[in-house]
């Protein structure tokens, strides 16, 4: 169980470097109903105020249908909501995720770029149904349908769920390893924009593009580092430095990465349903770094002192 980590208004405020050893009440990386997230934004919002967090991101893939509500819910609850997304991108041939951090709400070339990233949701949908349909899953797109409950965008992990309820699969874990997972028929990445396109939708609509868990790609360092400077030359600033549970070494090369290119790090959990080894706000602990936190970004800094006038979210020592 994570502790309240700053217990008291005066802390609230964020620190301006990351220490070795200290945990950060502040998880910029979670999902909601909104997207394949179990718990629906007013829920989720409410789970991270009793987790004694101070700062939260809804980064919902694709969508930032859920901030509405959530920024209510934040408001009711007294912490800060920063309005978010996670989008899928490609480079080089593999599905990249970049956050999105969007102070201002959903505005700008943000707009056309999320209903963009609805159709071609929708339109991979499809792809991927007649895929499984081949493979031994029939009526897919129908059985996915009814896994999400709901009329959003499918995501692969609806087809994952049918493909475990119709006993095409033991597990989740099988659903991924043999038929979605990167390199799998059921990965289809075709419709997705390049990462620089993305990222130019989120700098030009005021808004922080952060590349999401870049541990989590299967590359090799070098390659990662291209990455980034590919990212850096489309405009993106930040990247997730820890994402849910990493390896310490790892972590602190990552660091370095960042530091050379003079990037702000970013936290998050990922977080997607209770039960999972994600809760939000317990991720790895963030090592010392010259890396600056994200809330340092002058599009975010607001956030570290005045971590109240988010959405209008309710200053916390006003809290009764
Ligand atoms: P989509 O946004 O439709 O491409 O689906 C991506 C989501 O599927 C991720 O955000 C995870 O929630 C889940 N996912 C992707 N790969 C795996 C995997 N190998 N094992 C389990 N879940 C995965
Ligand atoms: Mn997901
Ligand atoms: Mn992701
Ligand atoms: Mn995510």
């Amino acid at each position: 169980m994570l502790m309240p980590l700053l217990p008291n208004a005066l802390a609230s405020v964020l620190p301006t470097a990351f220490d070795a050893d200290q945990r950060y009440s502040v998880d910029l990386h979670m999902h909601s109903t909104a997207s394949d997230g179990a718990l629906s934004p007013t829920d989720l919002v409410t789970l991270c105020a009793g987790r004694g967090l101070t700062h939260m991101a809804l980064t919902d893939h694709d969508t930032m249908e859920g901030v509405e509500e959530a920024s209510r819910a934040a408001q009711q609850a007294g912490l800060c909501l920063v309005p978010g997304c996670e989008l899928s991108t490609r480079w080089q041939g593999i599905n990249i995720h970049v956050v999105a951090l969007m102070p201002g709400g959903l505005q700008g070339p943000m707009i056309e770029g999320l209903e963009q990233q609805r159709e071609a949701r929708i339109k991979r949908a499809e792809v991927i149904a007649e895929r499984l349909e081949k493979m031994g899953l029939p009526n897919a797109l129908e059985k996915a349908r009814a896994q999400a409950g709901s009329d959003r965008p499918l995501g692969r992990p609806d087809f994952a769920r049918a493909l475990v309820a119709e006993g095409v699969v033991a597990d989740w874990a099988g659903a991924f390893k043999r038929y979605l997972g990167s390199g799998k028929k059921g990965d289809v990445k075709a419709h997705w924009p390049e990462i620089s396109e993305a990222v130019g939708w989120v700098v030009a609509s005021g808004g922080v593009a952060v590349l999401a868990h870049p541990l989590r790609y299967g590359l090799t360092r070098r390659k990662r580092g291209l990455l980034m400077d590919t990212f850096m030359e489309a405009g993106g600033q930040g990247v997730e430095l820890v994402s849910g549970q990493q390896n310490p070494d790892a972590t602190r090369d990552l660091a370095r990465q960042l530091v050379e290119r003079e990037l702000y790090a970013s936290l998050g959990s990922d977080f997607h349903f209770p039960g999972s080894h994600a809760a939000p706000g317990s991720m790895s602990p963030v090592p010392r770094t010259a890396a600056p936190p994200i809330w340092q970004h002058p599009r975010l800094a607001h956030l570290r002192d005045a971590p109240s006038g988010m959405l209008g979210a309710k200053p916390l020592n006003q809290l009764s």
